[in-house]
This record gives structure tokens, sequence and C-alpha cells, in this order.
């Protein structure tokens, strides 16, 4: 009985300090592992990529990337300031490379680490179509998504055990459910598509950010609609299998635009 109250209240504490809520949508989401530990794993898991992986040699896109990146970091700054929530962003420390992959991907770590495939660059075409990629990867993180798939993850693969336990006993499945919940499971063997919400969240947060970083929103529908036309081929992308192109996506996209061109023009009249 006494055991079973000290869980309670174990659980209880977990739930009461493990509730957040997310930026613009406002929705309560409950993440089970501590930011100070995925932040440390993301450092890791990330210059374990940037050794496994080869960064692309051409100046003028490796240049565009930094750019729109920077851009879009200021915005997500601005709009979490501008919200009192810049407290989220502590430990933060920005980085946007581009790899050289026939990959059609891209993803964002906690703590900022942004990294673009050159493989998805033919189908974002130009600045606006990149920020399309880079503002709903950055949303993704922003909005501790991966702390909730890595949660979800961990009670479906492994019974819920503690992450340290995990990470002592099961580190090869840890990494693997990591990567996948970061968005670069296939190279590791493990694919985790965003959940839909997750997907509408991360549409909704990234065309604000990318309107507040001064790239028209409309720039987006055209996107998707490039990445609907993609998946006619044979095998999908990566990015396609965990951010599905479908008409509803693009029709939920188009609704948006008109909340996120009032940002566009906020930030085009003060020349941001
Ligand atoms: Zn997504």
């Amino acid at each position: 009985m006494k055991f079973a109250f000290k869980i309670m209240s174990v659980l209880l504490v977990l739930l009461i300090f493990s509730c957040s809520t997310v930026p613009i949508t406002g929705r309560r989401q409950i993440n089970l592992l501590p930011d100070q530990t995925l932040l440390s794993m993301s450092l890791t898991q990330y210059d374990q990529f940037l050794k496994e992986n080869q960064l692309s040699q051409d100046p003028a896109e490796t240049q565009m990337v930094k750019q729109v990146g920077a851009r879009i970091q200021k915005a997500v700054e601005r709009y979490f300031a501008d919200n009192d929530m810049s407290d989220e962003l502590a430990g933060y420390e920005w980085e946007f490379n581009l790899v050289e992959s026939d990959d059609i991907n891209a993803w964002c770590m906690p703590g900022g680490k942004v990294v673009v495939y050159t493989g998805i660059l033919p189908l974002t075409e130009d600045e606006a179509g990149l920020a399309v990629v880079m503002g709903h990867e950055i949303a993704h993180a922003v909005a501790q998504h991966g702390n909730e798939r890595m949660s979800q993850g961990m009670i479906a693969q492994m019974g819920g055990v503690a992450l340290s336990v995990a990470l002592e006993t099961q580190p090869e499945t840890t990494r693997q459910l990591w990567m996948a919940a970061y968005g670069l499971g296939a190279q590791y063997g493990m694919v985790l598509p965003y959940s839909r919400l997750h997907e509408n969240e991360a549409d909704h947060l990234g065309l604000i950010f990318m309107a507040m970083a001064g790239y028209d929103p409309h720039a987006a529908t055209a996107f998707w609609q490039r990445m609907a036309a993609q998946k006619q081929g044979q095998a999908p992308p990566e990015f396609l299998s965990t951010h599905p192109a479908d008409q509803t996506r693009i029709k939920n996209i188009a609704a948006l635009v008109p909340e996120a061109m009032r940002y566009y023009k906020a930030a085009s009249s003060s020349g941001r």
C-alpha cells in the first residue's frame, strides 16, 4: 500500500513537472524525458552524424542554407521573446549545415542543430522553398515533438524504462529510437512517421516562422505540391515517409496561409 502510494506520488510529480505548452497552438503536452538529457544526447548524435557524413562542397548552396536558417532562428527567438517563452530556448546553440546526400531529407535536433540534405534542394527550388522545409523542421524541434515521440517510443518499445536505464541496457535500440524520433531513422534502421497532429502543428508554426523571417508563406503550398508529385515515383524518399504529402495536408496549409500573411506583411513593412 505504501509502495503503491509512493509510485502514485512519483507519477504525479512526473506529470506536474513534465507538462508544457506548445507555442502558437497552445496545446498542452507531456514530455517524460528531461530536456538536459535530450540536449546532451543531441550533441553526441549530431557530432557523430557530422563525422559519418560529408558537408556539401558547394559554397553558394551552403551559404543559402546558413542564411535561411539564421533568418528563421531570429524569427523564432523574436516570437519566443514576445511571448515570454525565451527560457524554452535556453541551451540552444544554432547551427545550419548542408550535407552531401541524394536522400530527400532535413531535420532539426533539440538545441538547434539543423541539417539539410543536398537531395532535397531540387524540390525546395529557391530560398522561400528552403524556408518552408527549415521552418517546418525547426518548428518540430521548438515544439518538442522529439521528446513526445521519444517518450511514446520508449513506452512502446521498452515498456517505459527510464532513459538512463535504456541507454545502459539497450544502447543500440535507444540510439535508433532517438534517430527515428528526430527524423533521420531510415539511415539507422527505424522509421517513425510524424503523427498528423505533429505535422499540422509543425506546418502551422513553420509557416509563421518563415513569414516572420520575411519569406512569402504561399511558397509552402507550392513546395508540398511538388513533394506530392514526387510521390508518384517509385520508392518514397525518407522525408515523405515521415512527412506524408497528401491533398488534406496541402488544403490545411492553404487555410493557414492568411494568418501567416499577417506576419509576412508586418515583417515586410518593418523591413526585417
Ligand atoms: Zn514534419
